[in-house]
This record gives structure tokens, sequence and C-alpha cells, in this order.
């Protein structure tokens, strides 16, 4: 192993960190670790992968050695370029960068045909035509043991010309398949008689027509790492026990031999993290594509305004482990809300907005009031807003018939406007026909400029507003979980568990005309309702169009408190 370049403690609680120190402790390897992120691409990447990408990547960079990009394109069917371009994109804007270690199995086709051959040879591999079905009922179960196919001890010569011809296109896909000869009564099911290559006609965005038949997973993935000599092959625990079958693939093979390491795959509390239910998402439209905000996709995250840092932060504090668990997604929200906290604007925004008329204040008139940017980062300064006659608050902040405790506003209570002055509600205006509320009348007290009173009465509540002449209408998306359950996976149907409210769209929020010139993905804390990014420019009026990312409440504290409370 190389040098280490910097003390362990990049990576918390990381035990595979710990196999590396040991072995560098020991001299067991002189060795430069290599490592490899090796995804299908037969969807986008989520915020699992970004666990897998940020342990390989980090690795390599703590130990000075090399993360290979290596795409395993192995089934035509499902993968496509598109797929790539999204994986490759992604990784960079994490932050992470292959450098010129970017690979693809299909490189490795001629090598894996050679190698299938020699098991062949050697008489570890035969081709068998049962059926799919056949092949199923003979392996067995894990309390019985499999049985044999009839084709399993043709003669070497008939396998070989066998192979040769499934390579050559000269039968139908599903007619046979080669199959590695190991062992039928294995305790470990992986061990009865593994498929090595299937036929599979459908043309490989890489290799065209080159190949009418793919290695399977399992063949392909350990030896692609053998090939590019990966030193610690890091994968999720369902491998654990393809290991032996692994292991038995390259000391038949006999080339270089990986070290396999497992980890417990990231779960998350009211998200699925399989590429198969996302995709079927996709493509049943439940949500309007991978990059959907309310996605777990890496570009999902990005569109609703999660950064880079934020998902590294969040894969530094999950650590790796091995046994299986499921992280609240409130430590995913809390780990953006920390990033943003620090680096964003304050600026005032009103969602779904009410109109007050404050009917003691001059209808020609407008002063400038001064508002803080960011009050815990006093060198982001401040700007200035404008108050005038008409103003608009959020729907939520009035109640007609308030609860005890309510601090906003109702009829005849004071409120304090942030950065304004305090108003006073004096009348409320309900449209004819539908009797809805449409307006409500104020009394500012000219006494109150900044919102303190000089006489000292209390005012508990303080709220967020614009000036009718000071803002803009634009649309904003709020998103919610996109499943009412805490574990989607453990029902039989994602889709039963779909949360039909997941988006809300407001279309004639009012915004400070300071975020007229605001850019696609900018980032903004609107006060009290969260943090927000700007999604794309509307073609139709050039205003921008609001992401919230996240609300301000912070629920990962309270959870860490009660968990401890509770242990
Ligand atoms: P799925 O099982 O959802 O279809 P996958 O794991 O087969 O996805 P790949 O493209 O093969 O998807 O994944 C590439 C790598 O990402 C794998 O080596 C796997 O270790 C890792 N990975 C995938 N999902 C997770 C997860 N939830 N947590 C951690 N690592 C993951
Ligand atoms: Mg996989």
């Amino acid at each position: 192993m190389g040098n280490k370049s910097e003390l362990p403690n990049q990576i918390s609680n990381n035990f595979i960190q710990e196999i590396i120190e040991n072995q560098i402790n020991s001299n067991e390897s002189d060795q430069k670790l290599v490592t490899r992120f090796p995804p299908e691409p037969n969807g986008y990447l989520h915020i699992g992968h970004a666990k897998s990408i940020s342990i390989n990547f980090e690795l390599a960079k703590i130990y000075e050695g090399k993360c290979h990009l290596r795409f395993d394109d192995t089934n035509p069917t499902k993968e496509s370029p598109h797929f790539i371009e999204s994986i490759k994109k992604d990784i960079k804007w994490l932050g992470w960068d292959w450098g010129s270690n970017l690979f693809y199995a299909s490189d490795y086709f001629q090598q894996l045909f050679e190698y299938a051959t020699k098991l062949t040879l050697d008489g570890k591999a035969y081709v068998d035509e049962s059926s799919q079905e056949q092949i199923r009922e003979l392996r067995g179960t894990l309390n019985s043991p499999g049985l044999e196919s009839k084709y399993r001890n043709r003669p070497i010569s008939e396998n070989i010309s066998l192979l040769n011809r499934m390579k050559n296109g000269d039968f139908e896909e599903g007619a046979m398949v080669l199959r590695a000869k190991i062992d039928m009564k294995s305790g470990n099911i992986n061990l009865r008689d593994p498929v090595l290559y299937r036929i599979i006609k459908t043309p490989h965005f890489k290799t065209g027509t080159q190949w009418k038949i793919y290695p399977t997973y399992d063949f392909a993935h350990g030896q692609s790492d053998s090939i590019e000599k990966i030193t610690h092959s890091i994968c999720t625990m369902e491998f654990e026990d393809h290991r032996p079958l692994y292991n038995w693939l390259i000391e038949n093979i006999n080339i270089h031999h990986p070290q396999q390491i497992e980890f417990a795959r990231l779960n998350l509390s009211y998200t699925v993290l399989s590429k198969r239910k996302l995709s079927e998402l996709v493509e049943n439209k439940h949500v309007q594509g991978w990059d959907d905000p309310r996605m777990p996709t890496i570009s999902g995250l990005r569109k609703r305004g999660y950064t880079a840092e934020s998902i590294k932060n969040f894969c530094n504090k999950i650590g790796v482990a091995k046994r299986q668990n499921t992280v609240e997604i409130q430590l995913l929200e809390h780990c953006v809300r920390e990033d943003l906290n620090k680096n964003c604007k304050r600026i005032m925004g009103v969602i779904n907005p009410l109109k007050v008329v404050i009917t003691n204040y001059p209808e020609n008139k407008s002063e400038k009031l001064e508002a803080i940017n960011n009050p815990e980062q006093p060198e982001m300064g401040s700007r200035q807003i404008e108050f005038s006659r008409e103003i608009y608050i959020d729907s939520d902040d009035f109640m007609e018939n308030p609860p005890k405790k309510y601090f906003r506003l109702s009829p005849g209570k004071e409120v304090r406007l942030r950065y304004g002055y305090i108003i006073k509600c004096t009348n409320v205006i309900r449209d004819k026909i539908s009797n809805k509320i449409i307006q409500i009348e104020c009394e500012y007290d000219p006494q109150t400029k900044g919102g303190y009173a000089p006489d000292g009465r209390k005012i508990k509540g303080t709220i967020h507003w614009v000036s009718s002449a000071n803002s803009f209408t634009t649309q904003v998306n709020l998103f919610h979980n996109l499943f009412t359950v805490e574990k989607p996976d453990e029902h039989d149907s994602i889709t039963e568990v779909l949360n039909p409210n997941s988006i809300e769209v407001f279309s004639e929020a009012k915004i400070e005309n300071h975020l007229l010139q605001a850019k696609p993905d900018e980032k903004f804390q609107f006060e009290r309702l969260g943090y927000f990014c700007v999604d794309q420019i509307n073609p139709n009026n050039n205003l921008p169009i609001f992401n919230r990312t996240v609300t301000l409440r912070d629920s990962w504290n309270k959870i860490q408190k009660s968990n401890k409370s509770s242990s």
C-alpha cells in the first residue's frame, strides 16, 4: 500500500479504512490502492450510489491511489449512452474525478470470452440447453440441494463447439446458456452451476452487433475487477454470498485476485433506492423524470437545491458499517440546511399571498427599510426593502378566529412586520359571492419603525411580508415525501403508498424584487419558509421559478435527542 497522505480521520466510522490501515501497518502489500465505482448504465445515480462513490473515491484520495469509473455494461437490453452521460455528470458534480481511469466492462468482452473458453476447455464450464424454468427448478432451495442437468456431462469438445456457435449467433435467445460446473449440492446457491453467458440478440450501444452472447453480472464483475488490478473491490452486502463464486472463478481462471469487502447499502426513510423501482416511477409518470426534485437521484437532489457539499457531508456522517439500517431522511435534510444556512442570503417571499392595505399609510408614499442579508454572517451586509400602503403577507399568517397562543395576525391584534412596523388588523374584507377573505385592512404604528414599540409593549409575533411595489409574481414549488410510509420497500406495490400530495405549486407567489435577476441554481433562504433555489427561468415571462429545498425546522436534532433519551 502507498503512504497515507493524511490522518485517517477523513471518513468517520469506516471499518474498511481500518482494514486498509492494518494492511499498511503490517506491510501486507506494497501495491498502490486501486478502487472502482462500477455502475450499470441502466438508470440515474441516487443518494445510495453517492455513498459508494464517496467511499471509493475518498479512500483513493487518502491513500494516494486511484479510483476507476467502470461502466458495467453487460446487458444491452437495459442500458444506454444517455445513462452513461448522466452518471459522468453526476460524479463530476459531486466533486470527484476518475482522471484517465474510465473503463467499460464491454472493453473486456473478448478477454471474458477467452476466460470462459479456458474454463470450458478445463472441463469447468458446460453448455446447458435446459430452459430458464428448468434451470430454476433444478437449482433447489436453501433447504434442499440442487439436481444436475442432463447436459452437465457433455464432452468438452461438444461444449466448445456449442459455445462458439452460441457466439456466432447460430441459436435463438433462450436456447442455451454456458454454466460453470461447480457443485449442485453446495450449501451456497450461488455455487450451484451459475450461468456465465446467455444469448442476447439486442445490439449493444458500444459493441453493436458484434456479440450475440453476453456475460452475466456474476461472470463479468469479478473478472473486470481482476483485469483492472483492483486491490479492494468494495461492494454492498448482497454480494457477500457471491464472494465464494468470485473466488472460485478467479482461482480457476488463475488471475489477479482483488480483495472483496462488503458494506451495508444505504436505505433512507420515506424513499426507495432501487433503480428498478425508481425507473418504474419515471416510466409510469408518477414523477416528471429522473431529475424530478422529489426523486432521491443526484440530479433530482441538485434540482431541488441540494449542494454537492451537503451530500458529501451526509455520506461522511452516516459512516460505513456492515449492519443494515435505515437512515432518517431528516439527516439528509439537516446536512443541506447546515450548508445553506452558512451561505445563503435571506430574503422575503410570500407563497400564498393575502393582500393587506395599511389604511393610515398615505397612498403615494413609500419608504426604504433596511433588511439584514444574513444575521449569522454580518459580512453579507444588508439591503433596502420598500414599505408602502399595499403589502402581502402569507395567508397562513392570518386567522379570523385564532386559537389561544396564536401570535400572528388576527382581528384587533398586533403583529410585527419583519424589519418593518407593528401593524394591527382593523377589518376583514370578503368576496361578496364566495365569502372568502380577499383582503384585510390594518393600521400601522408610525412610532415602531424597525419593529419595536417605544412604550415597551410586548409583540410576540413577527411575520414576513413584501410590498406590492417592490415584489414580482412567480411560481414556487413545495415538495413533500414521495411516499406516505417510512419503509415503502416493505409494500408489494410502491404505487399503493405514493403520496398524492408530494408537490404543491403556488403560481401567484410574491417575491422581493431583489431576486428578479436570480439565476438558475442560485439559492436563498425565504425568511420563515425555508431554503429555495431557482429551478429555471420561466420562458414566458423571464422570471425565476423557485423550488423549496427544505424547510427551516430541523427535526433531526429532535430525533437525535429522543434517541439519546430512550437509549
Ligand atoms: P439496484 O440494486 O438499485 O438496481 P445497483 O446496486 O445494482 O442498483 P449499480 O449501478 O450496479 O446499481 O450500482 C453501482 C454501485 O453502487 C454498486 O457497486 C453498489 O455497491 C453501489 N450501490 C448501489 N445502491 C447502493 C446503496 N443503496 N447504498 C450504497 N451503495 C449502493
Ligand atoms: Mg448492480
